[in-house]
């Protein structure tokens, strides 16, 4: 069935969707493949048995480790994609992580673009993803031109008290920039947000904030359950005619003027690995080699910090973190990452990790219990690689820079000490935790080391763009969705010819 658009945007993720929403007030017709169905709004969705216990929206869809083992990615295949489960910070890069800099475990080539580049898509994205924060707060801030226009989520009081023993304790905490609007989100239950899906509009994801505004165009749609398998080519190579998807079982064409692949990390690179052709031979837009190559996905590890003698009573407690280690660490002077609370960690979510421990014990554990999700670089690698081999994914990931992740949790659980958390328990996560998953498909100057130009576009095909967390060139050590957020306006832009 062949179909036409002038422009189609692969993925509604936040890239896709950025895009989409930058795209929309242009009148082109703008159709998003969306492999995904709508989340629903069921009990499920607020139930933390049924999410992190018995893995309820997990995909079936299995990826091939180094080991050549299959194993089950935290990937989420739903309109708005894994913003629909994240957290909601909406940090900015710093400043620093646009610059080469050498970390213990190697050095972080910086980016083709300073940060001054994007502060005026950052703007924009924050102000689409109705980011609550404050400034002054955190040291590692970069210049803004404008300040926060929602104020910071409130601290609830058992974190209020938090804030103030890691104050005493000698660093500096802030309040996290959040793309939540919490009186709505705890209208519908008193849950926290991190990992919880988002069935209506309290967390502002790529669903219910881009997307939901560029539907409103009568140019703009979305077909949902729409796998792209590939994308074709002219003979020249130099311009792509189709996409080709599956829906219900039925392979669909669709023609249009400009391409975004927007898929997801790691699901762009195969993509465009899956389609090879005679002008492109090792994958599409891939002259360069390095399609699927420096794949990151951050050192991250959640740590607990245990006061016995009190009870914590938050219910979402996702609202503060420090960066004082994030560009020096005291002790080497290298830069070891941030450190941010998660979301309530409640008994059912504690046993979802422990499942040998009693619940009576995984609940005391939790009442008393507060987590924080510890984050170092990733540095760029061209042998940490995804693949695709008879027609499945590979994840070849070569970790680097763990001395500063190790050195990350040796300085954070001295000041949880000091802050009179006496028991301390850390959990590093490993492969199947791909929520930062990043790089595949680099951003640079030069086509014969980088896959896309500043503005997104591949270095090869003309019409042909990536717009996910794919193009990110380093990995920083905030979280990345913000930033992905602010480089798919900037290639709207670019589209738009402004
Ligand atoms: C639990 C969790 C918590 C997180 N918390 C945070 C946080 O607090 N802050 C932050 O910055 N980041 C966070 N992240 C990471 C953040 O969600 C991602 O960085 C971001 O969503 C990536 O966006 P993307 O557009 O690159 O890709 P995705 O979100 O992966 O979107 C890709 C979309 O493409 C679709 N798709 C895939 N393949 C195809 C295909 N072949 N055809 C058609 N469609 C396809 C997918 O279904 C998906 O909808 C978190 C992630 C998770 C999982």
């Amino acid at each position: 069935m062949q179909q036409v658009a002038d422009i189609v945007v692969i993925g509604s993720g936040i890239g896709g969707s950025s895009l989409a929403h930058s795209l929309a007030d242009t009148g082109k017709r703008i159709v998003i493949l969306e492999r995904g169905e709508h989340l629903k709004d069921t009990p499920e969705s607020r139930d933390d048995v049924a999410i992190f216990q018995k893995g309820y929206y997990k995909s079936s869809e299995e990826w091939i480790g180094t080991d050549g083992k299959p194993f089950l990615p935290g990937n989420y295949y739903y309109v708005g994609g894994n913003s629909k489960f994240y957290g909601a910070v909406m940090y900015r890069y710093r400043a620093e992580d646009f610059e080469p800099r050498q970390h213990i475990g190697g050095r972080s080539p910086g980016w083709p673009i300073r940060y001054a580049d994007l502060e005026p898509w950052y703007e924009r994205a924050e102000e689409i993803f109705q980011v609550h924060g404050a400034m002054g707060q955190d040291p590692t801030d970069p210049p803004r031109s404008h300040p926060f226009a929602h104020p910071p989520v409130p601290d609830e009081p058992a974190i209020a008290a938090v804030r103030d023993r890691l104050r005493k304790a000698g660093v500096r905490p802030s309040s996290l920039p959040l793309a939540i609007n919490v009186d709505e989100w705890l209208r519908r239950a008193q849950t926290g947000w991190d990992a919880f899906p988002n069935t209506g509009a309290g967390k502002i994801d790529a669903e219910s904030g881009p997307l939901t505004s560029a539907l409103r165009h009568p140019n703009v749609s979305i077909v949902t359950g729409a796998t792209v398998l590939r994308l074709e080519t002219d003979q020249s190579g130099r311009r792509v005619t189709a996409a080709i998807f599956l829906k219900d079982g039925v392979e669909h064409r669709i023609g249009a003027g400009v391409f975004a692949v927007a898929a997801g990390a790691v699901q762009s690179a195969a993509l465009l690995l899956r389609s090879a052709n005679d002008a492109h031979p090792r994958g599409l837009a891939n002259g360069s080699d390095q399609v699927g190559r420096n794949f990151m996905n951050h050192n991250t590890s959640a740590l607990l910090a245990i006061d016995p003698w009190s009870a914590n009573t938050a219910v979402y407690q996702k609202t503060l973190a420090f960066n004082d280690f994030y560009n020096g660490d005291p002790v080497t002077g290298y830069p070891l990452g941030n450190v941010q609370l998660l979301g309530r960690i409640t008994g059912n979510i504690l046993k979802a990790n422990l499942p040998a421990a009693p619940s009576w014990i995984a609940g005391l554990i939790a009442r008393h219990a507060y987590g924080w999700f510890l984050t170092s670089e990733d540095l760029p690698n061209p042998d940490s690689r995804i693949m695709v081999r008879d027609g499945r994914i590979v994840v070849n990931w070569v970790r680097s820079n763990m001395q500063a992740h190790k050195a990350l949790i040796e300085r954070t659980r001295a000041v949880m000490r000091k802050a009179g958390f006496p028991i301390v328990l850390v959990r590093t996560f490993g492969r199947k935790t791909t929520s930062h998953q990043c790089g595949t498909a680099r951003l640079g100057d030069d086509a014969r080391t980088s896959v896309v130009n500043p503005d997104c576009r591949t270095h090869d095909v003309e019409n042909l763009y990536v717009t996910d967390a794919s193009v990110l060139p380093t990995s920083a050590a905030v979280n990345p969705a913000l930033t992905v957020a602010a480089l798919a306006i900037k290639a709207g832009a670019a589209i738009k010819g402004v």
